[in-house]
Formats: structure tokens, C-alpha cells, sequence
């Protein structure tokens, strides 16, 4: 089986490379940093005997697992992001490996007291006794999604190296730019050329995901009135207070903190306001579509009414789709998320099912034709200096891939 050792040294080679993206930025990929690792991938890809490696100007990267069987299988792909979240810095990761996990305190930076504990991550006791690899303390890790990339190269190695293993093609994408919301943007998803595909982008060993948000984002601009505070009886319109009446009558209670399963929500991200002008910023989540519409019709409704109730349009609100739930693309081919339950089932592994509050890049490309469901890559506390991935999850998402290859080619 695919060693430890491997899959560590691997991983490692691939966190000490800095490729946090950039929201700013007009270019693809967002920073050029990321070009350090997509040609390593290139390199390494060639090297394990993948064939068609490709890179395109926008450093999306693709590769195939010719089939090793004479019959018909549908060509699966499997895709995971090298970029980093820019939340927080990814310059100079300093791995810890923690050998058999106590499953007590471990401190990863002992002068600045910076300390991963069970206590507040509960999930750390499900990995007594695993070998963790964490942050120094000072930087994320980069398991979004380097754990993902190092799975599905140990995969594809693994199938190359055991013919005995009988599977069909296999495409391989890699992306830049994920973690700023567009890794799916440039990928060509005609070139890809599969039936479906599975992301390797999830936390904990044997999530499996295939729903997600239906999102938008609203900006509501207010616009008052300024006059000398001294002189401004029945003249001064002040925007701040407008765009407070219409703050208090979204419900207070469906917002992200008092929302959990498939509660959806409005979520004010920010607020900018003088007396002239005030903008809010907001996104609006719900998996189910027509809740989704629903909450986009109360924010234009209520413009609506403080509009005529000041008489003159102070109040107006843009909305723009940003994704929506890949449940409705999934679900017409529902036996891509069986052969995946089948594999975790089949490896001991218990699947857990749940819809994703938020979203992913298989639900853009899901929508651009090609369906895929989110598979687990093992790490926890994502974009933040507590990231964490045990090294057993690492190898059981490893086998996950070839098993998921193996069972497709049996269908
Ligand atoms: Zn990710």
C-alpha cells in the first residue's frame, strides 16, 4: 500500500512552496507565485508516467490515466486546487510532524503560547494516536488543498504502478485561483473531456458532498441628503439611519451565527456609510432554490417600500448570482455519488453525507456540464494557523481515488 512516508514527503514538497492567490488581482493565476508549484506538478506528473500532461496559459493543468481494461468505461476525472487561501499568510510553512497524537495540547509555537488543543478542536480526539501534521504557529498549512493534490498523484501513482488494478481513463485537473472563486472560471471542461469528476477539496475522512448554497451577493446603496446640522430641520435626509430600517427588517435570526444544516441566510458583510451615502454589502445563502429566490424577492421588495415610503427613490439594491446548489445537476446521476459511498463502505470508512454550506468549484463546473461531487482530502480549521491534517485520512482518500476508479470500471 502507498506508505506513509510517501505521502508526507510529498505533501511536505508541496506546503513550503507559497502559492496564496491574490482577490485583487486581474490575471489568472491571481499570483505569479503559483507557477512555482504548477510546474512542479507538471514535472511530477511526467515523471510518474501520467500521459497528455498539459499546462495552459492560465496554469490550469490537466493529465490522463490511459484505461488498462478492453470494454467501455466512462472517463472519471479528479480535481484539487493548489492555491491557498489569502486569509492568511502561506509564506514559509514550517510543518510539524506529530507522531502518534496523545490526544492532548500540542503546542505549535511555544514563545508566542500558540497552542492547537482538544479542547477547543474536538476533532483532534478522533486521531489519537495518528501521525498529525500542523502549522509552526505563524502560517496556514495549505491542506486547502494540497492534501488533495497529494492524494490523487498518490493515486494515480499507485494505479500505475499496480496494472493489476483494472480502471478506465482517468483525467487529472489541477487549479489555480480556487480559493478567490475562480478555479473554476478558465477550466475547460470540453478538454477535460470526462463524465463526471469529484473534487478533493473536503475536511474531515468520509465527508462526501453534492449539495451546496445556491449564492448571490447584494449591494444596497442609500442615498441621503446633507445639510448644515444647524439648519437641517425637514431638509437633511440621513442615509445611515435608512439603511437602518432596512438592516432591522431582514430577520435577525436568519443570519450565518443563529443558522446551522439547511437554514439559509442573509449575511451583512459590511457596512460604509456617511450621512450622504451608506452601502451595505450583503450575501444571501439557502440550499433550496426557491427559498434562495424568495430571500432575493424580500431585499427588492423592501427597497420597494422605503422607497415609497420616502416618496423619491433613496434606496436602491443590485443582486448578482454568484452559484448554485449542484444538488440539480447531481441528482439525474445520482450513481456518482454511490460509487463513491460504495468506495468509502468498501475501505471501512463511514461516508457522512452532508450538504455543504457554502460552495465549491464542482459547483461551477457542475453547471458547465461536468458534475461533481466534493470528496474528503483529510485536513481541518482551513485558511487559519490551527490547520491541521492527520496522515491516515491522507492515505484513506488516497485509496478512496483508486477504489473509486476500480468500482467505475466494474459498472
Ligand atoms: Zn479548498
Amino acid at each position: 500500500m502507498i506508505s506513509k512516508e510517501t505521502i508526507i514527503n510529498r505533501f511536505i514538497g508541496y506546503v513550503t512552496i507559497d502559492t496564496e492567490s491574490d482577490p485583487t488581482s486581474n490575471t489568472t493565476p491571481s499570483t505569479e507565485k503559483q507557477w512555482n508549484l504548477a510546474n512542479k506538478l507538471v514535472d511530477e506528473l511526467k515523471t510518474i508516467g501520467m500521459e497528455d500532461v498539459t499546462i495552459d496559459e492560465n496554469a490550469y493543468i490537466m493529465a490522463t490515466l490511459p484505461s488498462n481494461v478492453s470494454h467501455e468505461v466512462p472517463t472519471i476525472g479528479f480535481i484539487s486546487h493548489f492555491d491557498t487561501s489569502p486569509d492568511f499568510t502561506g509564506a514559509n510553512v514550517n510543518p510539524q510532524i506529530i507522531e502518534e497524537y496523545d490526544g492532548k495540547d500540542i503546542v505549535l509555537n511555544e514563545a508566542e503560547d500558540i497552542v492547537l488543543s482538544p479542547d477547543y478542536f474536538e476533532d483532534l480526539l478522533l486521531y489519537k494516536g495518528q501521525t498529525l501534521i500542523t502549522t509552526d504557529g505563524t502560517t496556514l498549512l495549505g491542506a486547502d488543498d494540497k492534501a488533495g493534490i497529494c492524494e490523487i498523484i498518490s493515486a494515480m501513482e499507485y494505479l500505475i504502478k499496480n496494472p493489476q488494478i483494472k480502471h478506465g481513463n482517468i483525467r487529472v485537473g489541477f487549479t489555480p485561483d480556487e480559493e478567490i472563486g475562480r478555479g473554476a472560471h478558465k477550466f475547460d471542461v470540453e478538454k477535460f473531456g470526462a463524465e463526471w469528476a469529484y473534487t478533493m477539496d473536503g475536511s474531515q475522512i468520509g465527508e462526501l458532498e453534492y449539495e451546496n448554497f445556491n449564492a448571490a451577493g447584494a449591494v444596497v446603496t442609500v442615498k441621503g441628503k446633507i445639510v448644515h446640522p444647524g439648519y437641517a430641520k425637514g431638509k437633511m435626509i440621513n442615509s445611515m439611519y435608512i439603511a437602518q430600517e432596512f438592516i432591522n427588517s431582514l430577520p435577525r435570526l436568519e443570519t450565518p451565527e443563529h443558522t446551522s444544516g439547511y437554514e439559509g441566510f442573509f449575511h451583512l458583510c459590511a457596512i460604509k456609510g456617511e450621512v450622504e451615502k451608506t452601502t451595505l454589502e450583503y450575501i444571501i445563502r439557502d440550499h433550496d432554490r426557491g427559498h434562495f429566490e424568495a430571500r432575493k424577492e424580500v431585499m427588492k421588495k423592501l427597497t420597494a417600500e422605503l422607497n415609497s415610503q420616502y416618496g423619491r427613490e433613496v434606496i436602491s439594491t443590485e443582486i448578482k448570482d454568484q452559484y448554485y446548489n449542484m444538488k440539480e445537476k447531481v441528482e439525474p446521476v445520482m450513481h456518482i455519488v454511490d460509487i463513491a459511498e460504495q468506495a468509502m463502505l468498501d475501505l471501512g470508512i463511514k461516508p457522512l453525507i452532508k450538504a455543504i454550506r457554502g460552495g465549491t468549484d464542482g459547483s461551477q463546473l457542475s453547471y458547465m456540464g461536468l458534475p461533481c461531487p466534493n470528496i474528503f482530502a483529510g485536513g481541518h480549521n482551513f485558511h487559519g494557523r490551527y490547520e491541521y491534517v492527520p496522515v491516515e485520512s491522507m492515505i484513506k482518500a488516497t485509496q478512496v481515488i483508486c477504489k473509486i476508479a476500480e468500482i467505475t470500471a466494474q459498472v
